[in-house]
């Protein structure tokens, strides 16, 4: 179905109320035209009756010239009988029995009566007022004047005028008022991207502040979709431009054996870190999922710290790194794998960069509503400028130490897309050369709706 214009609505509306105006207008001002011309032809025939009546010579009729009176105005009297006894203007032998006219009777009973009738001329019709005399005699003073018709006629030039003029204005308004009405969003559709350009009217400020916003999310995401896809690309050929070396070396013959023992840990590693990245890569787009539902249920966070430290134990070795986990047991309802990633990734961070006998401290702490993980190291620090950017998809502040250490640049975007999905929240304090302390706030019922849209 076509989408219906408001200017064409608005248009034809303003057509209709102007068409409505005008035919009520015309039929109101021809009425009480013809109301008013009726009421003074009246007026007049009953005050001219009424003269004649106070004159008295029609009292005895029978004897009046024909000639008397204004031309214009036939009189007639009328005996009881409804015999005609006088008339100015047709020979009364050929007038018939007046006793059934309608004025003429009223006149009988009431003493006065009127009537109009049509004429014989189109365009004309004839009034009529009858008065009772003292005689008993009734005297009628008919007189032509215009018909609604002809009232309609002569006004018509003045009723067309008027329409025109209505017509006129109203389509001015109209276009006025689509014009103000529909401007502002075509103006606002077509600007999109400019965040000052502000809508006129107070009505369409907050449509255009939502579409606004919208629209600078869509494209912040799509620019951020594009960033991670042209990063990951980035992140994945380095590692295979390495396995592909090593191995034409290998394939060549030229590398001695211990040569290529070299060369397939290099190759090993490096698919080692492709499996990381994959990893990360997987799991973050299950998190970006709009349809991931996670499934919770009761995890004692104290529980899967201690797991999290011991699978983590050849590494902390490998680096040289301590790492105790101490404090109370706390039970969230959670979903358990996103709660080891999280764990699973500070732990990780903070024994790779750390220092040679450093050491790594856990603490869970079980409060009212909330579970705390509290992770300390004592490495390298991070400078205040890096620590909320720390959370981005792969930023890191040394790359190579990142990338010595088996690093993707996804552990702590991971981290950051659990909190934002179980309403945890975190705290990081940290000095360069000295550690740094990341402090995890977990509600008891980490998944409850509430927990979530306030992450956000
Ligand atoms: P990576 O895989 O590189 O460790 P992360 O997302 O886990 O990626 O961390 C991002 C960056 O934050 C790291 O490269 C590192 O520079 C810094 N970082 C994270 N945790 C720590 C920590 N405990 N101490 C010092 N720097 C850290």
């Amino acid at each position: 179905m076509e989408k219906k214009s408001i200017r064409q609505k608005i248009n034809a509306l303003f057509l209709i109320i102007s068409l409505i105006t005008i035919v009520g207008l015309s039929l109101l001002l021809t009425v009480g035209f013809y109301e008013t011309l009726q009421n003074t032809v009246f007026d007049q025939l009953e005050a001219y009756a009424k003269d004649l009546k106070s004159i008295g010579v029609f009292e005895d009729a029978s004897k009046l010239p024909m000639n008397i009176g204004d031309d214009r105005i036939r009189i007639t009297v009328v005996k009881k009988d409804g015999r005609v006894l006088f008339d100015n203007a047709v020979k009364i032998s050929d007038m018939s029995n007046h006793s059934s006219r309608p004025e003429v009777e009223e006149a009988f009973s009431n003493g006065e009566g009127k009537a109009i009738r049509k004429s014989a001329t189109l365009n004309k019709s004839t009034f009529y007022y009858a008065i009772k005399l003292q005689n008993d005699s009734v005297l009628r003073v008919a007189q032509e004047s215009e018909n609604i018709w002809s009232v309609i006629f002569r006004l018509l030039p003045l009723l067309l005028i008027a329409s025109a003029l209505v017509l006129l204005i109203s389509f001015i308004s109209s276009s006025h008022l689509t014009k103000t009405i529909v401007d502002p969003i075509e103006e606002m559709a077509n600007n999109m991207d400019l965040v000052e350009s502000t809508g006129k009217y107070k009505e369409i400020q907050p449509i255009i502040e939502t579409i606004r916003k919208q629209h600078l999310d869509i494209i912040k995401s799509a620019k951020a979709r594009q960033e991670f896809t042209a990063n990951v690309s980035h992140e994945l050929k380095t590692p295979l431009t390495a396995i592909s070396g090593y191995a034409e070396l290998i394939e060549s013959g030229i590398a001695s054996e211990e040569d290529t023992a070299r060369f397939s840990k290099e190759i090993r590693k490096n698919s080692e870190r492709l499996i990381n990245l994959i990893n990360d890569i997987i799991h973050l787009s299950e998190l970006d999922s709009e349809a991931f539902q996670p499934e919770t249920s009761e995890v004692d966070l104290y529980e899967l710290t201690k797991e999290m430290a011991h699978m983590l134990e050849l590494s902390a070795e490998k680096y040289q790194v301590r790492v105790s986990v101490w404090g109370e047991h706390g039970v969230v309802v959670t979903n358990r794998n996103m709660m080891e990633e999280l764990v699973y990734n500070l732990i990780d961070n903070a024994i790779r960069y750390n220092k040679p006998s450093g050491t790594v401290d856990v603490e869970v702490r079980n409060l009212a509503k909330f579970v705390k993980v509290i992770v300390r190291d004592t490495g390298i620090g991070i400078g205040i400028e890096d620590q909320e950017r720390i959370f981005e998809r792969f930023y890191r502040v040394d790359k190579s130490h990142s990338k010595e250490t088996g690093g993707t640049g996804l552990g702590l975007a991971i981290v950051k897309h659990v909190m934002e999905l179980s309403g945890a929240t975190m705290e990081i304090d940290s000095t360069v050369g000295k550690g740094t302390s990341m402090k995890v706030t977990v509600p008891k019922n980490s998944f409850a709706k509430n927990n979530v849209s306030n992450s956000k």
